[in-house]
């Protein structure tokens, strides 16, 4: 599709027909080098998944779910949010003494999808890059060698203009596989719909962030979950030695 814009866009092209071949070898190279920037699953038969979390640092939550992944031996990503860094420090640096991966989860929450409509594509770029920015200060005034690989965009919204500000980030996005505990549904039928959804190289996505009383259900739900995938013969991969580099 892009190529055959790309021609599309070549006004000489019938009098300068070597000319477009040679730079459509040279494009179709470039395209072919380009890393993988985007991940919803990792590529494997093996009996492998990885867990993430979003919308936190949560001075209950996070700590509940540390306590469960610690029990397990599970190494996870958590996709944190900027604006809740701050006053949150002690729950940060467990996740990193622990031996976790943090994400970026961007600053506000934003809905890109919204913005997008509204805005144009320049100034959703120059808002996204702002927001990594942001996020990155706050967890450097943490610990200021911290280095960010991955993003997880709210709600899950990606489109290829973001891959300009992800390159001057460094940055891939790692969306999931599953996620199912943010619907208001019976513990019962939360633990069914993750197990439904186990298959090797998925990525599973639950929630350590929210209000009061909001992930109770999630901690209960993850627990059992760990423990049906162990039943299942399934190990939990820590995603950093997934992806390739
Ligand atoms: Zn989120």
């Amino acid at each position: 599709m892009l190529l055959h814009l790309y021609i599309m866009q070549e006004k000489n092209l019938l009098k300068n027909f070597k000319f477009v071949f040679i730079k459509l070898l040279l494009t179709a190279f470039l395209f072919s080098s380009q890393q993988q920037i985007f991940f919803w699953k990792i590529d494997t038969k093996e009996k492998v998944i990885f867990l993430t979390f979003d919308d936190g640092p949560h001075k209950v939550y996070t700590n509940e779910v540390l306590k469960i992944l610690e029990e397990y031996k599970i190494k996870a990503v958590f996709f944190v949010l900027g604006e809740l860094i701050s006053g949150n420090d002690e729950v940060i640096r467990q996740l990193l003494q622990k031996g976790h991966c943090i994400g970026s989860h961007t600053y506000y929450h934003n809905n890109y999808y919204q913005l997008q409509k509204k805005y144009s594509i320049e100034v959703c770029k120059n808002l996204l890059e702002k927001e990594l920015y942001e996020t990155e200060k706050e967890l450097k005034k943490i610990y200021k060698d911290i280095k960010i690989k991955y993003l997880r965009m709210p709600y899950g919204f990606y489109r290829v203009w973001m891959n300009e500000v992800l390159n001057k980030f460094d940055y891939k996005v790692i969306n999931w596989t599953f996620g199912y505990d943010w619907y208001n549904v019976s513990e019962e039928e939360m633990f069914k719909r993750y197990c439904d959804a186990l298959q090797p190289g998925a990525i599973f996505l639950f929630h350590d962030g929210g209000t009061e009383g909001a992930r109770n259900k999630t901690l209960k739900v993850l627990k059992r979950f760990i423990e049906y995938c162990f039943q299942k013969g399934y190990k939990f991969g820590n995603i950093e030695e997934w992806i390739k580099k």
